[in-house]
């Protein structure tokens, strides 16, 4: 019996410095996670606000509180500071969050490769946010909207290749 017991102790010790490591490795920080879209832990549907018209499901949530954490993974992503686009991305599942619980989240985690950075949830970001799903909303209204090679990459992997007429071109 008691080598039962030592059996499962080293087992339980094993595993919690396991999940340490884990944890660390991710970046993020000491919070409870209550949703994540990584695993079988999945919301049951996207969140969605009517008022905004606004749909999308965020990578992990933690707890803060009464209020949420919405993170963001790209794990591909080289970057010492955070791009705009994930950046109004975080900052939609902050309005979304709000719009879901009633509580705005203080801020929104990005998780760079190498990199996690904190997105404060702030008015100027909310105008920013509205400002962009705007510009969004008026170009879905045009029949011609130019295209962007601001991430030339993107081309080579796109799935309309071959019938986009702006595609870059690659030897
Ligand atoms: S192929 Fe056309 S649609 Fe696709 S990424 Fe390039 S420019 Fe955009």
């Amino acid at each position: 019996m008691i080598w039962l017991a030592l059996g499962l102790g080293l087992l339980a010790l094993w595993l919690w410095r396991r999940s340490n490591q884990l944890r660390t490795s991710t970046g993020l920080p000491w919070r409870t996670v209550v949703y994540h879209d990584t695993a079988h832990r999945e919301l049951t549907k996207a969140l969605f606000s009517a008022r905004y018209q606004l749909t999308g499901k965020p990578d992990y949530v933690l707890a803060d509180g009464k209020a949420l954490i919405p993170v963001e993974v790209k794990p591909q992503r080289q970057a010492t500071s955070p791009r705009q686009g994930d950046i109004l991305q975080l900052a939609a599942y902050c309005l979304l969050l709000e719009e879901a619980t009633g509580i705005a989240p203080r801020y929104g985690l990005l998780r760079y490769a190498q990199h996690t950075f904190q997105v404060d949830w702030t008015d100027q970001l909310y105008q920013a946010l509205l400002e962009a799903l705007d510009a969004m909303r008026d170009d879905l209204e045009l029949n011609d909207v130019e295209r962007s090679h601001e991430q030339p990459w993107r081309c080579r992997a796109c799935g309309f290749g071959d019938r986009c007429t702006d595609a870059l071109e690659y030897d």
